[in-house]
Protein backbone atom coordinates (compact mmCIF):
# COMPACT_ATOMS: atom_id res chain seq x y z
CA UNK A 1 0.00 0.00 0.00
CA UNK A 2 1.24 3.51 -0.74
CA UNK A 3 0.06 6.86 -0.13
CA UNK A 4 1.07 9.79 -1.73
CA UNK A 5 0.43 12.72 0.35
CA UNK A 6 0.17 16.76 -0.54
CA UNK A 7 -0.40 19.74 1.92
CA UNK A 8 -1.21 22.68 1.54
CA UNK A 9 0.01 26.26 2.46
CA UNK A 10 -2.21 26.32 5.72
CA UNK A 11 -0.39 22.57 6.58
CA UNK A 12 2.77 24.40 5.72
CA UNK A 13 2.20 28.06 7.37
CA UNK A 14 4.51 27.68 10.70
CA UNK A 15 5.93 25.30 12.66
CA UNK A 16 3.31 23.89 15.06
CA UNK A 17 1.17 23.20 12.04
CA UNK A 18 4.47 21.78 10.32
CA UNK A 19 4.47 19.29 13.93
CA UNK A 20 0.63 18.45 12.70
CA UNK A 21 1.89 17.14 9.77
CA UNK A 22 4.84 15.49 11.01
CA UNK A 23 2.41 13.63 13.12
CA UNK A 24 -0.05 12.83 10.37
CA UNK A 25 2.47 11.30 8.38
CA UNK A 26 3.77 9.24 11.05
CA UNK A 27 0.90 8.08 12.10
CA UNK A 28 0.69 6.09 9.09
CA UNK A 29 3.61 4.30 7.68
CA UNK A 30 1.57 4.25 4.03
CA UNK A 31 2.28 7.64 3.71
CA UNK A 32 5.35 7.27 1.94
CA UNK A 33 6.07 10.17 -0.82
CA UNK A 34 4.85 14.25 0.26
CA UNK A 35 4.45 16.65 -1.59
CA UNK A 36 4.56 20.50 -0.24
CA UNK A 37 3.02 23.76 -1.03
CA UNK A 38 4.91 26.81 -0.19
CA UNK A 39 3.82 28.25 3.47
CA UNK A 40 0.77 29.80 3.02
CA UNK A 41 -1.71 32.80 5.65
CA UNK A 42 -0.87 31.69 9.25
CA UNK A 43 -3.78 34.17 9.59
CA UNK A 44 -6.26 36.45 7.56
CA UNK A 45 -3.61 39.20 7.31
CA UNK A 46 -0.73 36.85 6.36
CA UNK A 47 0.62 36.96 3.12
CA UNK A 48 1.43 33.59 1.48
CA UNK A 49 5.49 33.30 1.19
CA UNK A 50 4.57 32.47 -2.85
CA UNK A 51 2.76 36.31 -3.25
CA UNK A 52 6.06 37.46 -1.33
CA UNK A 53 8.60 35.54 -3.88
CA UNK A 54 6.37 37.56 -6.74
CA UNK A 55 7.07 40.87 -4.99
CA UNK A 56 11.10 39.71 -4.80
CA UNK A 57 11.07 39.58 -8.45
CA UNK A 58 9.62 43.19 -9.24
CA UNK A 59 11.56 44.57 -6.75
CA UNK A 60 14.67 42.62 -8.30
CA UNK A 61 13.46 44.40 -11.90
CA UNK A 62 12.85 47.44 -9.93
CA UNK A 63 16.21 47.89 -8.08
CA UNK A 64 18.49 45.21 -9.82
CA UNK A 65 18.18 43.38 -6.06
CA UNK A 66 14.89 41.82 -3.75
CA UNK A 67 16.70 42.38 -0.57
CA UNK A 68 13.74 43.79 0.72
CA UNK A 69 10.92 41.11 -0.12
CA UNK A 70 13.31 38.50 0.33
CA UNK A 71 13.86 39.39 4.21
CA UNK A 72 10.31 38.95 4.77
CA UNK A 73 11.03 35.42 3.32
CA UNK A 74 13.98 34.99 5.32
CA UNK A 75 12.51 35.69 8.52
CA UNK A 76 9.53 33.18 8.09
CA UNK A 77 12.15 30.53 7.32
CA UNK A 78 14.61 31.38 9.91
CA UNK A 79 11.68 30.93 12.36
CA UNK A 80 10.42 28.14 11.16
CA UNK A 81 13.49 26.13 11.18
CA UNK A 82 14.63 27.65 14.62
CA UNK A 83 11.06 26.50 16.35
CA UNK A 84 11.77 23.26 14.97
CA UNK A 85 15.07 22.88 16.17
CA UNK A 86 16.36 21.14 13.28
CA UNK A 87 19.82 21.08 12.07
CA UNK A 88 19.88 22.69 8.77
CA UNK A 89 22.11 26.23 8.38
CA UNK A 90 19.26 27.65 6.85
CA UNK A 91 21.26 31.07 6.21
CA UNK A 92 22.95 29.48 4.12
CA UNK A 93 20.54 27.83 1.86
CA UNK A 94 19.09 31.73 2.07
CA UNK A 95 21.91 32.80 0.81
CA UNK A 96 21.91 30.80 -2.12
CA UNK A 97 18.36 30.85 -3.08
CA UNK A 98 18.46 35.30 -3.08
CA UNK A 99 21.33 34.55 -5.27
CA UNK A 100 19.43 32.35 -7.44
CA UNK A 101 16.51 34.70 -8.11
CA UNK A 102 18.70 37.49 -8.59
CA UNK A 103 20.88 35.98 -11.30
CA UNK A 104 18.25 34.09 -12.85
CA UNK A 105 15.67 37.51 -13.60
CA UNK A 106 12.72 34.70 -13.92
CA UNK A 107 9.63 35.31 -11.88
CA UNK A 108 8.83 31.43 -12.35
CA UNK A 109 12.05 30.67 -10.65
CA UNK A 110 11.49 33.12 -7.84
CA UNK A 111 8.35 31.87 -7.09
CA UNK A 112 9.25 28.25 -7.12
CA UNK A 113 11.55 28.49 -3.98
CA UNK A 114 8.58 28.62 -1.62
CA UNK A 115 7.87 24.92 -1.94
CA UNK A 116 11.48 24.25 -2.49
CA UNK A 117 12.29 25.55 0.74
CA UNK A 118 9.34 23.87 2.22
CA UNK A 119 10.36 20.77 1.13
CA UNK A 120 13.88 21.18 2.21
CA UNK A 121 12.17 21.74 5.36
CA UNK A 122 10.16 19.12 5.86
CA UNK A 123 12.92 16.47 4.28
CA UNK A 124 14.51 16.98 7.10
CA UNK A 125 11.61 17.40 9.70
CA UNK A 126 10.54 13.85 8.67
CA UNK A 127 14.12 12.67 7.75
CA UNK A 128 13.13 11.58 4.26
CA UNK A 129 14.89 11.73 1.37
CA UNK A 130 14.41 15.12 -0.59
CA UNK A 131 13.87 14.44 -4.66
CA UNK A 132 13.94 17.88 -6.65
CA UNK A 133 10.38 18.46 -8.62
CA UNK A 134 13.00 20.03 -11.02
CA UNK A 135 14.52 16.45 -11.83
CA UNK A 136 11.01 15.15 -13.11
CA UNK A 137 8.31 17.39 -14.06
CA UNK A 138 8.99 18.91 -17.66
CA UNK A 139 7.23 20.92 -19.77
CA UNK A 140 7.04 21.10 -23.28
CA UNK A 141 7.71 24.27 -25.65
CA UNK A 142 4.10 24.84 -25.84
CA UNK A 143 4.11 25.20 -22.03
CA UNK A 144 2.17 21.70 -21.45
CA UNK A 145 2.91 19.34 -19.15
CA UNK A 146 5.01 16.63 -20.88
CA UNK A 147 3.01 13.73 -19.22
CA UNK A 148 5.05 10.57 -20.81
CA UNK A 149 8.25 12.21 -20.54
CA UNK A 150 7.12 13.13 -16.65
CA UNK A 151 5.43 9.43 -15.81
CA UNK A 152 8.74 7.80 -16.67
CA UNK A 153 11.39 10.46 -14.79
CA UNK A 154 9.00 10.12 -12.06
CA UNK A 155 9.16 6.06 -11.89
CA UNK A 156 12.59 6.07 -12.71
CA UNK A 157 14.17 8.87 -9.80
CA UNK A 158 11.33 7.71 -7.25
CA UNK A 159 13.17 4.17 -7.95
CA UNK A 160 15.59 3.17 -4.66
CA UNK A 161 13.90 5.96 -2.18
CA UNK A 162 11.59 4.30 0.42
CA UNK A 163 10.17 8.02 1.20
CA UNK A 164 10.55 11.26 -0.13
CA UNK A 165 9.78 14.60 0.32
CA UNK A 166 8.79 16.73 -3.34
CA UNK A 167 8.61 20.20 -4.32
CA UNK A 168 5.05 21.16 -5.44
CA UNK A 169 4.50 23.68 -8.06
CA UNK A 170 7.01 23.55 -10.51
CA UNK A 171 8.76 21.84 -12.87
CA UNK A 172 10.96 22.78 -16.24
CA UNK A 173 10.63 23.80 -19.56
CA UNK A 174 12.51 22.19 -22.45
CA UNK A 175 15.32 24.76 -22.08
CA UNK A 176 15.86 23.54 -18.70
CA UNK A 177 14.79 26.24 -17.08
CA UNK A 178 12.01 26.61 -13.74
CA UNK A 179 8.80 26.92 -14.83
CA UNK A 180 5.65 26.36 -12.65
CA UNK A 181 2.09 25.57 -13.05
CA UNK A 182 -0.53 27.79 -12.54
CA UNK A 183 -1.55 29.12 -9.01
CA UNK A 184 -2.56 26.13 -6.59
CA UNK A 185 -0.90 23.75 -8.86
CA UNK A 186 1.18 21.75 -5.70
CA UNK A 187 -2.29 19.78 -5.92
CA UNK A 188 -0.84 19.07 -9.92
CA UNK A 189 2.21 17.68 -8.57
CA UNK A 190 0.65 15.01 -6.01
CA UNK A 191 -1.51 13.75 -8.31
CA UNK A 192 2.13 13.40 -10.77
CA UNK A 193 3.66 11.56 -7.95
CA UNK A 194 0.74 9.65 -6.91
CA UNK A 195 0.64 8.52 -10.95
CA UNK A 196 4.13 7.70 -11.42
CA UNK A 197 4.47 5.77 -8.07
CA UNK A 198 0.98 4.00 -8.82
CA UNK A 199 -0.21 5.46 -5.32
CA UNK A 200 -3.20 3.23 -3.79
CA UNK A 201 -4.61 6.85 -2.76
CA UNK A 202 -3.94 10.29 -3.37
CA UNK A 203 -4.48 12.82 0.09
CA UNK A 204 -5.00 15.95 -0.20
CA UNK A 205 -4.62 17.44 3.23
CA UNK A 206 -5.74 21.54 3.43
CA UNK A 207 -7.83 23.37 5.96
CA UNK A 208 -10.82 22.50 5.27
CA UNK A 209 -12.81 18.88 6.06
CA UNK A 210 -12.85 18.10 2.51
CA UNK A 211 -15.23 19.10 -0.65
CA UNK A 212 -18.02 21.13 0.51
CA UNK A 213 -21.41 21.56 -1.91
CA UNK A 214 -20.12 25.42 -1.98
CA UNK A 215 -17.57 28.35 -0.99
CA UNK A 216 -17.76 27.59 2.43
CA UNK A 217 -16.91 31.25 2.55
CA UNK A 218 -20.78 32.18 1.12
CA UNK A 219 -22.29 29.47 3.04
CA UNK A 220 -20.58 28.97 6.24
CA UNK A 221 -22.15 25.98 7.22
CA UNK A 222 -21.97 23.84 4.04
CA UNK A 223 -21.83 20.28 3.95
CA UNK A 224 -19.01 17.89 3.63
CA UNK A 225 -19.34 15.60 -0.04
CA UNK A 226 -18.58 12.68 0.90
CA UNK A 227 -17.96 10.95 -1.86
CA UNK A 228 -17.77 12.73 -5.95
CA UNK A 229 -17.05 11.46 -9.19
CA UNK A 230 -13.94 12.76 -11.19
CA UNK A 231 -16.35 13.97 -13.64
CA UNK A 232 -18.40 15.77 -10.83
CA UNK A 233 -14.62 16.73 -9.21
CA UNK A 234 -13.72 18.44 -12.92
CA UNK A 235 -16.88 20.47 -13.65
CA UNK A 236 -16.67 22.04 -9.82
CA UNK A 237 -12.85 22.86 -9.96
CA UNK A 238 -13.65 23.99 -13.36
CA UNK A 239 -16.63 26.05 -12.61
CA UNK A 240 -14.36 27.78 -9.29
CA UNK A 241 -14.18 25.49 -6.40
CA UNK A 242 -10.67 26.47 -5.38
CA UNK A 243 -10.12 23.59 -2.62
CA UNK A 244 -8.19 21.40 -5.29
CA UNK A 245 -6.89 22.69 -8.89
CA UNK A 246 -8.82 21.62 -11.82
CA UNK A 247 -5.88 20.02 -13.62
CA UNK A 248 -5.29 17.54 -11.00
CA UNK A 249 -7.36 15.46 -11.66
CA UNK A 250 -6.01 13.83 -14.80
CA UNK A 251 -2.46 12.17 -13.51
CA UNK A 252 -4.44 10.14 -11.21
CA UNK A 253 -7.36 9.56 -13.57
CA UNK A 254 -5.24 7.55 -15.98
CA UNK A 255 -4.11 5.56 -13.11
CA UNK A 256 -7.65 5.37 -11.51
CA UNK A 257 -6.82 6.36 -8.06
CA UNK A 258 -8.72 7.93 -5.47
CA UNK A 259 -7.94 11.32 -4.53
CA UNK A 260 -8.94 12.27 -0.50
CA UNK A 261 -9.11 15.24 0.45
CA UNK A 262 -8.53 15.70 4.16
CA UNK A 263 -8.08 18.38 6.78
CA UNK A 264 -4.88 18.85 8.48
CA UNK A 265 -6.16 20.42 11.57
CA UNK A 266 -8.94 17.68 12.00
CA UNK A 267 -7.65 14.40 10.70
CA UNK A 268 -10.01 12.23 12.26
CA UNK A 269 -12.42 13.63 9.94
CA UNK A 270 -12.83 11.29 6.69
CA UNK A 271 -13.51 14.31 4.06
CA UNK A 272 -14.04 13.54 0.57
CA UNK A 273 -13.47 10.73 -1.44
CA UNK A 274 -13.25 11.41 -4.93
CA UNK A 275 -13.39 8.37 -7.10
CA UNK A 276 -13.83 6.78 -10.73
CA UNK A 277 -17.30 6.14 -11.54
CA UNK A 278 -17.15 2.53 -11.56
CA UNK A 279 -16.07 3.20 -7.69
CA UNK A 280 -19.16 5.10 -7.00
CA UNK A 281 -20.97 4.48 -4.07
CA UNK A 282 -22.40 6.86 -2.09
CA UNK A 283 -24.48 6.18 1.12
CA UNK A 284 -26.79 9.11 0.31
CA UNK A 285 -27.80 9.61 -3.17
CA UNK A 286 -28.72 13.71 -3.81
CA UNK A 287 -30.02 15.03 -6.68
CA UNK A 288 -27.46 17.48 -6.56
CA UNK A 289 -23.73 17.02 -5.88
CA UNK A 290 -21.92 20.48 -5.43
CA UNK A 291 -22.46 23.94 -6.85
CA UNK A 292 -19.58 26.39 -7.90
CA UNK A 293 -18.99 29.54 -9.72
CA UNK A 294 -17.02 32.28 -11.13
CA UNK A 295 -17.14 35.97 -11.39
CA UNK A 296 -16.47 38.43 -14.80
CA UNK A 297 -17.58 36.84 -17.71
CA UNK A 298 -19.13 38.97 -20.88
CA UNK A 299 -21.77 37.42 -23.07
CA UNK A 300 -22.10 38.66 -26.53
CA UNK A 301 -25.79 37.95 -27.37
CA UNK A 302 -26.55 37.46 -31.17
CA UNK A 303 -29.64 37.39 -32.96
CA UNK A 304 -30.37 36.16 -36.83
CA UNK A 305 -34.14 34.94 -38.32
CA UNK A 306 -32.99 31.68 -39.93
CA UNK A 307 -29.85 31.47 -38.72
CA UNK A 308 -29.83 27.92 -38.03
CA UNK A 309 -30.64 27.36 -42.15
CA UNK A 310 -26.94 29.30 -42.67
CA UNK A 311 -24.16 27.05 -43.33
CA UNK A 312 -21.42 27.71 -41.19
CA UNK A 313 -23.11 30.38 -38.85
CA UNK A 314 -21.47 29.53 -35.52
CA UNK A 315 -18.31 28.66 -36.99
CA UNK A 316 -17.99 31.94 -38.64
CA UNK A 317 -18.97 34.14 -34.89
CA UNK A 318 -16.26 31.37 -33.22
CA UNK A 319 -13.90 32.35 -35.97
CA UNK A 320 -14.03 35.94 -34.97
CA UNK A 321 -13.05 35.01 -31.68
CA UNK A 322 -10.38 32.87 -32.76
CA UNK A 323 -8.96 35.43 -34.66
CA UNK A 324 -8.49 37.14 -31.52
CA UNK A 325 -6.82 34.84 -29.70
CA UNK A 326 -9.59 34.32 -27.24
CA UNK A 327 -10.98 31.01 -25.54
CA UNK A 328 -14.63 30.89 -25.75
CA UNK A 329 -16.18 29.59 -22.37
CA UNK A 330 -19.35 28.64 -23.66
CA UNK A 331 -21.64 29.09 -26.80
CA UNK A 332 -25.53 27.87 -25.37
CA UNK A 333 -27.80 28.99 -28.45
CA UNK A 334 -31.44 29.02 -29.83
CA UNK A 335 -33.39 28.65 -32.74
CA UNK A 336 -32.39 32.38 -33.83
CA UNK A 337 -30.31 33.45 -31.03
CA UNK A 338 -26.22 32.63 -30.19
CA UNK A 339 -24.50 33.54 -26.95
CA UNK A 340 -20.54 33.40 -26.79
CA UNK A 341 -19.50 33.85 -23.21
CA UNK A 342 -15.90 35.05 -22.49
CA UNK A 343 -14.31 35.80 -19.31
CA UNK A 344 -14.10 39.46 -19.44
CA UNK A 345 -10.68 39.88 -18.88
CA UNK A 346 -9.48 38.54 -22.25
CA UNK A 347 -11.61 41.35 -23.65
CA UNK A 348 -10.18 44.68 -22.18
CA UNK A 349 -8.27 47.61 -23.75
CA UNK A 350 -11.11 47.67 -26.62
CA UNK A 351 -10.78 43.78 -27.70
CA UNK A 352 -14.78 43.81 -26.92
CA UNK A 353 -15.54 46.51 -29.45
CA UNK A 354 -13.52 45.13 -32.17
CA UNK A 355 -14.94 41.39 -31.93
CA UNK A 356 -18.56 42.82 -32.26
CA UNK A 357 -17.69 44.68 -35.18
CA UNK A 358 -15.74 42.10 -36.64
CA UNK A 359 -18.95 39.79 -35.96
CA UNK A 360 -21.56 42.53 -37.32
CA UNK A 361 -19.16 42.21 -40.96
CA UNK A 362 -18.79 38.05 -40.68
CA UNK A 363 -22.69 37.58 -40.04
CA UNK A 364 -24.64 40.62 -40.70
CA UNK A 365 -26.70 39.56 -37.91
CA UNK A 366 -30.30 41.25 -37.12
CA UNK A 367 -29.05 42.53 -33.51
CA UNK A 368 -26.08 42.15 -31.30
CA UNK A 369 -25.98 43.00 -27.78
CA UNK A 370 -22.83 42.65 -24.65
CA UNK A 371 -23.85 42.15 -21.07
CA UNK A 372 -21.17 42.61 -18.89
CA UNK A 373 -20.43 41.71 -15.41
CA UNK A 374 -22.13 38.31 -15.17
CA UNK A 375 -21.20 35.40 -13.05
CA UNK A 376 -21.64 31.11 -14.02
CA UNK A 377 -22.47 29.47 -11.56
CA UNK A 378 -22.43 25.54 -12.43
CA UNK A 379 -25.14 23.30 -10.40
CA UNK A 380 -23.31 20.11 -10.63
CA UNK A 381 -24.66 16.38 -9.63
CA UNK A 382 -24.98 13.06 -12.16
CA UNK A 383 -27.95 12.51 -10.26
CA UNK A 384 -29.90 14.79 -12.17
CA UNK A 385 -29.68 12.92 -15.29
CA UNK A 386 -32.28 10.30 -13.43
CA UNK A 387 -34.42 12.98 -11.73
CA UNK A 388 -36.75 15.67 -13.52
CA UNK A 389 -37.80 19.75 -12.53
CA UNK A 390 -34.13 19.99 -11.26
CA UNK A 391 -33.45 22.72 -13.43
CA UNK A 392 -37.18 24.10 -12.53
CA UNK A 393 -36.51 24.16 -9.06
CA UNK A 394 -33.83 26.51 -9.28
CA UNK A 395 -35.35 28.69 -11.62
CA UNK A 396 -38.33 28.91 -9.70
CA UNK A 397 -36.57 29.18 -6.05
CA UNK A 398 -33.80 32.52 -7.97
CA UNK A 399 -37.30 33.74 -9.23
CA UNK A 400 -38.72 33.77 -5.98
CA UNK A 401 -35.69 35.94 -4.64
CA UNK A 402 -35.74 38.33 -7.55
CA UNK A 403 -32.84 36.75 -9.10
CA UNK A 404 -32.58 37.28 -12.68
CA UNK A 405 -31.25 34.57 -14.87
CA UNK A 406 -29.38 36.13 -18.04
CA UNK A 407 -28.18 33.28 -19.22
CA UNK A 408 -28.72 29.44 -19.32
CA UNK A 409 -26.72 26.27 -20.57
CA UNK A 410 -27.42 22.74 -19.38
CA UNK A 411 -24.23 20.62 -20.47
CA UNK A 412 -24.78 17.98 -23.38
CA UNK A 413 -23.27 15.73 -20.18
CA UNK A 414 -26.68 16.21 -18.12
CA UNK A 415 -24.28 16.42 -15.06
CA UNK A 416 -24.10 20.44 -15.04
CA UNK A 417 -26.47 23.15 -15.29
CA UNK A 418 -24.97 26.19 -15.81
CA UNK A 419 -26.79 29.91 -15.43
CA UNK A 420 -25.74 33.51 -15.26
CA UNK A 421 -26.71 36.04 -13.11
CA UNK A 422 -25.44 39.57 -12.49
CA UNK A 423 -22.02 39.48 -10.41
CA UNK A 424 -23.98 41.22 -7.39
CA UNK A 425 -26.16 38.33 -7.16
CA UNK A 426 -23.60 35.85 -7.29
CA UNK A 427 -23.24 34.97 -3.50
CA UNK A 428 -27.19 35.24 -2.86
CA UNK A 429 -27.73 32.72 -5.91
CA UNK A 430 -25.42 30.66 -4.91
CA UNK A 431 -26.86 30.36 -1.04
CA UNK A 432 -30.38 30.40 -2.86
CA UNK A 433 -29.35 27.27 -4.67
CA UNK A 434 -27.95 25.48 -1.40
CA UNK A 435 -30.64 26.04 0.38
CA UNK A 436 -33.03 24.51 -1.70
CA UNK A 437 -31.36 20.99 -2.06
CA UNK A 438 -29.58 20.84 0.68
CA UNK A 439 -31.55 20.50 4.03
P1 LIG B 1 -4.32 24.65 0.13
O1 LIG B 1 -3.37 25.77 0.42
O2 LIG B 1 -4.36 23.62 1.21
O3 LIG B 1 -4.11 24.06 -1.24
P2 LIG B 1 -6.56 26.21 -0.80
O4 LIG B 1 -6.68 27.54 -0.18
O5 LIG B 1 -6.00 26.12 -2.17
O6 LIG B 1 -5.77 25.26 0.20
O7 LIG B 1 -7.99 25.49 -0.84
C1 LIG B 1 -8.76 25.36 0.34
C2 LIG B 1 -9.77 26.48 0.43
O8 LIG B 1 -10.68 26.40 -0.67
C3 LIG B 1 -10.68 26.42 1.63
O9 LIG B 1 -10.07 27.02 2.76
C4 LIG B 1 -11.92 27.17 1.17
O10 LIG B 1 -11.92 28.50 1.62
C5 LIG B 1 -11.83 27.18 -0.35
N1 LIG B 1 -12.99 26.59 -1.03
C6 LIG B 1 -13.66 27.13 -2.08
N2 LIG B 1 -14.66 26.34 -2.49
C7 LIG B 1 -14.63 25.25 -1.69
C8 LIG B 1 -15.42 24.06 -1.60
N3 LIG B 1 -16.44 23.82 -2.43
N4 LIG B 1 -15.09 23.16 -0.66
C9 LIG B 1 -14.08 23.39 0.19
N5 LIG B 1 -13.30 24.48 0.17
C10 LIG B 1 -13.57 25.41 -0.75
N1 LIG C 1 2.32 28.10 -3.60
C1 LIG C 1 1.63 28.10 -4.86
C2 LIG C 1 0.48 29.10 -4.81
O1 LIG C 1 0.34 29.82 -3.85
C3 LIG C 1 1.18 26.74 -5.28
C4 LIG C 1 0.28 26.01 -4.33
O2 LIG C 1 0.14 26.38 -3.16
O3 LIG C 1 -0.32 25.00 -4.74
O4 LIG C 1 -0.24 29.20 -5.76
MG1 LIG D 1 -4.59 24.87 -3.12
Amino acid sequence: MIKVCKFGGTSMADANAMLKVKQIIESDKTRKFIVVSAPGKRNKADIKITDVLYSCYDELLKTGSCEKNFSIIRERFVKIVEDLKLNIDINAVLDQTEKEICESKSADFAASRGEYLSAIVMSSLLGYDFIDAASMIRFDSDGNLNEDYTNDKVKSKIKGHDNAVVPGFYGKDSSGNVKTFSRGGSDITGSIIARGVKADLYENWTDVSGFLVCDPRIVPEAKVIKQLTYKELRELSYMGASVLHSEAIFPVMRERIPINIKNTFKPEDAGTMIVPSEMYNPADDSVITGIAGKKNFTVIFIEKSLMNSEVGFIRKVLSVVEHFGICVEHVPSGIDTLSVVIESGQLENGVLSDIVSEIRESVNPDYVHVIENISLIATVGHGMARRSGTAAKIFTALAEKGINIRMIDQGSSELNIIIGVANSDYENCIATIYNTFIK
